[in-house]
């Protein structure tokens, strides 16, 4: 029997199936690095050390084991079905009657990198920027399309000592896809404590990276608030409409609101220069999602919309007008319709950030 174990990224981080399966091997198998994590419960087994590359080496070696009834335990670090050993192994035991194999998952770099930086996933894709066995253009190909969809992306293997232009690549497709201030979390787990920075594309460099950083790269709902890095979802904050907007609607449904820039105003430029007046008061009120500059005013209950400049651009008044005429029939639908609302808001969001850089 071979148990594909994934020992997580540290110590502290193994599951309990996986810290059952160890204990229960006869052999214990795995390149030396990630043995010496679990070198504690591995102690009194037949213990085999492989150098990195070896992994087809490591593969056979189990098997043989495997085969002399030996009960093996082949280490991955993070997941063995993510960059691991799983894949390699269920193509190498086709060539053998009678290898059992089971896979023991183990908590990912990704999920531990998101961890560390707060809560940057939502739908996301991660991929690995080593061209050892991809060929380069399918790396390039993923990156941009993931970038284009707006996946939050995780990206592994970012760079070796060798092995730099597809970094290189890869900064320059997010430059033109998503724009120099893309949000990017760096997570660097070369030492025992893992450190964490977050950045703008703009800002990486490669002396932040190396072989063991994984990097997330934000959608364009990414923020940072108190030093971490949040992706929203999307959930909607209950709240009654206020008499202010109530009032706006009942004038913007009439066609009685100002468009464009209301320099009549006595505000006016309340935000930012050119900016459009259309969304006076917005009908996403309160968003309760920090991606476009919004923020909670502590211990008020108050969500303040006073550093969103998003919602008065052209782009934006123009994409949003446009999907209110099915959403906002009465005032009423500001209330009843909030997770319509808040859905157009996300689509006009991906809309408007996803090319901004372009326009
Ligand atoms: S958005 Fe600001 S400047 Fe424009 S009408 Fe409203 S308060 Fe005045
Ligand atoms: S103005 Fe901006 S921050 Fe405020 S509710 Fe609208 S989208 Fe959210």
């Amino acid at each position: 029997m071979i148990n594909i174990i994934g020992i997580g990224p540290n110590r502290e981080n193994i599951t309990l199936s996986a810290f059952e399966a160890l204990k229960k091997a006869d052999v214990i198998i795995g390149y030396k690095k990630y043995i010496e994590f679990v070198e504690d419960l591995v102690e009194g087994k037949e213990i085999i050390k492989k150098g990195m590359g070896d992994e087809i080496a490591r593969g056979e070696l189990a098997i043989s084991k495997s085969l002399e009834g030996k009960n093996v335990a082949l280490i991955s670090s993070g997941d063995p079905g993510v960059y691991g050993m799983a894949n390699l192994m269920f193509q190498l035991i086709n060539k053998y009657d009678n290898v059992d194999v089971k896979v023991f998952p183990g908590v990912t770099a990704l999920n531990y990198s998101a961890s560390l930086l707060g809560a940057p996933l939502h739908d996301f894709a991660a991929i690995s920027l080593s061209d050892i066995l991809t060929p380069f253009e399918e790396i390039e190909k993923k990156i941009e399309y993931a970038a284009k969809a707006d996946f939050v992306i995780a990206i592994y293997n970012p760079i070796s000592k060798k092995r730099k232009k597809p970094f290189k690549r890869f900064k320059e497709i997010l430059l033109d896809v998503k724009g120099p201030e893309t949000l990017i979390g760096i997570v660097d787990s070369s030492q025992n404590i893992s450190k964490t920075k977050i950045v703008t594309l703009n800002q990486l460099n490669e002396d932040d990276i190396n072989m063991s950083t994984t990097l997330i790269v934000g959608n364009s709902l990414t923020y940072i608030e108190n030093g971490f890095l949040i992706t929203s979802r999307g959930y909607v904050v209950k709240s009654p409409i206020h008499p202010l907007s109530n009032e706006f609607y009942t004038k913007y449904l009439n066609g009685e609101t100002a468009t464009g820039s209301n320099v009549d105003c006595d505000f006016y430029p309340c935000h930012s220069e050119l900016q459009c007046c259309d969304f006076c008061y917005c009908p996403f009120y309160p968003c309760g999602d920090g991606s476009t500059g919004g923020k909670w005013i502590k211990n008020k209950n108050v969500w303040s919309c006073e550093d969103c400049i998003w919602i008065h651009k052209k782009h934006t008044v123009n994409c949003v007008k446009d999907g209110l005429k099915d959403i906002l029939k009465e005032v009423s639908d500001l209330k009843t319709n909030q997770k319509k609302l808040l859905k157009l808001r996300r689509s006009c969001i991906l809309k408007t950030k996803i090319n901004k850089n372009k326009e």
